[in-house]
């Protein structure tokens, strides 16, 4: 099989995880795979380069001088932890010594220009992966394997100038990136590409959003069309439920890309949406592997799932600590942008809807936020919609939970949603929204945060996901 790994920042945590991600690699190539990787920064890393990004903008001059040594020791450290052979280690350390400074140059620029652009933002951030990729490398060649690091961008992916989210022109990407890698795997070497970054036609570093390496996996298989990619995780598998609220809660074997993108947007975001929608369109399956149980088959993730009769829910997802916001008032009546109004006012302060439902007499509208955001979504409706007539009142309600109910097998299926609320009515739980989008892959709705554990165990229970498919 040609099977592209992807390796998340817990995964190249440090040398001991590294040299883990090795034997992993080793192991399947021997089985006669063929292994493309794929890495994420050392985990936190991204984190503390955009940090240090907006501080060098600040002009922050130590700070920065103080963080690019903290990252050059981190580095180097997991490189002395990861590999043994002297003259792989020598090369590994220039190559990360040499990125550092090229990093504690960028990043003094912007300290001394006092500007950060989305455009040396972009180039910044993306220097974990640069410093794992050729740490990878090492650690690969160091078990004996043939080994090239390589950036998003000499990899082949080409992308837009959307800084910071950058999108791939998948038809010169595919071209390139099998010009590169294929030539490599056909060779015996395993390419190491650094995920997340990529660059524009003329060369310029971009990013492909956060948590963009799982979409370079996807990116990378769809062009040399892998048999499939694994996104190696420290969990079992997708779980029917949290299972540290279902004591039985059960690993799922397969599930479609679409139910994948459900769970991702109800609080189980073990794959990037944008990962499976691209993984969904190119039909490459994804299967998410156990970094803890190698063997285990782990959870497929493929375009359709057959759903086997009477099997109609495949998970239950939760959302903790949401906050209703209402927007009500009666001349809300037959003013129908106002729900678009609300959804733009949300957008602009960047405030992520989780789910919204409008009652059928208009007099308001319901939208759950994130509670770390639920006062600063009511001010900023408040100050743009209370002076407007249509509007009375903007309320909040805190303490609450979302659940969602997922299985392509409600579509269709009369009476899956008396049955949810039924349970919820007799374990005593009240409803205070509902949605369910008219794909009928989920329902959700939303509850007491302190119901929450309850009401998932009731469904589950009540749904019969304990029990093998
Ligand atoms: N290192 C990047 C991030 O933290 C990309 C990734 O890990 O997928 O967002
Ligand atoms: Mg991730």
């Amino acid at each position: 099989m040609k099977i592209v790994m992807k390796f998340g920042g817990v995964s190249v945590a440090d040398g001991e995880s590294m040299r883990n991600v090795g034997k992993i690699v080793e192991r399947f190539r021997a089985e006669g795979n063929d292994v493309v990787v794929v890495t994420s920064a050392m985990f936190n890393v991204t984190n503390s380069l955009l940090d240090a990004a907006t501080r060098a903008g600040k002009g922050q001059r130590e700070h920065v001088l103080k963080f690019v040594e903290d990252t050059r020791a981190r580095h180097i450290q997991s490189a002395r932890t990861a590999m043994s052979d002297k003259n792989v280690l020598e090369r590994t350390i220039q190559a990360v010594e040499s990125k550092c400074d090229d990093l504690k140059n960028i990043l003094l620029g912007i300290a001394h220009i006092g500007e950060l652009t989305p455009r040396s933002k972009d180039f910044v951030v993306g220097f974990g992966e640069r410093f794992s990729a050729p740490i990878l490398q090492g650690v690969l060649e160091d078990q004996g394997m043939k080994a090239k690091a390589l950036t998003g961008g000499e990899a082949g992916i080409i992308t837009d100038d959307h800084f910071g989210w950058a999108e791939p022109l998948m038809n010169v990407t595919t071209l390139e990136v099998r010009q590169v890698i294929d030539p490599l795997v056909e060779k015996g070497v395993v390419p190491v590409v650094g995920g997340f970054i990529a660059a524009t036609q003329d060369g310029t570093h971009t990013t492909l959003g956060r948590g963009g390496s799982d979409f370079t996996a996807s990116i990378i298989g769809a062009a040399i069309r892998a048999d499939e990619v694994w996104v190696w995780k420290d969990v079992e598998g997708l779980m029917t439920a949290n299972p540290a609220i279902v004591k039985d809660a059960r690993m799922i074997d397969r599930i479609s890309f679409s139910e994948a993108m459900e769970l991702a947007h109800f609080g189980a975001q073990v794959i990037h949406p944008k990962a499976l929608e691209s993984a969904g369109r190119f039909q490459l399956p994804f299967r998410v592997k156990s970094l803890s149980n190698a063997d285990g088959p782990g959870t497929l993730i493929v375009k359709e799932v057959k759903v086997k009769d009477g099997n109609v829910v495949k998970a239950i997802t939760n959302i903790d600590d949401v906050d209703l916001i209402t927007v009500s008032g009666a001349s809300m009546v037959g003013t129908p942008r106002l729900a678009a109004r609300v959804l733009e006012i949300l957008t602009d302060e960047d405030i992520d809807v989780l789910m919204i439902s409008q009652s059928s007499s208009e007099e308001s509208i319901t939208l759950a936020i994130p509670k770390t955001d639920g006062s600063k979504a009511q001010n900023a409706l408040e100050l743009s919609l209370l002076g407007s007539k249509q509007v009375r009142e903007v309320s909040i309600e805190a303490g609450l939970s979302i659940l969602a109910v997922v299985g392509a097998g409600m579509r269709g299926t009369p009476g899956v949603a008396a049955r949810v609320f039924g349970t919820m009515a007799a374990n005593d739980v009240n409803i205070r929204a509902i949605a369910q989008g008219s794909s009928e892959l989920n329902i959700s709705f939303i509850i007491r945060k302190q119901d929450a554990p309850k009401a998932i165990t009731a469904l589950h229970a009540d749904f019969k996901l304990g029990e093998c498919a």
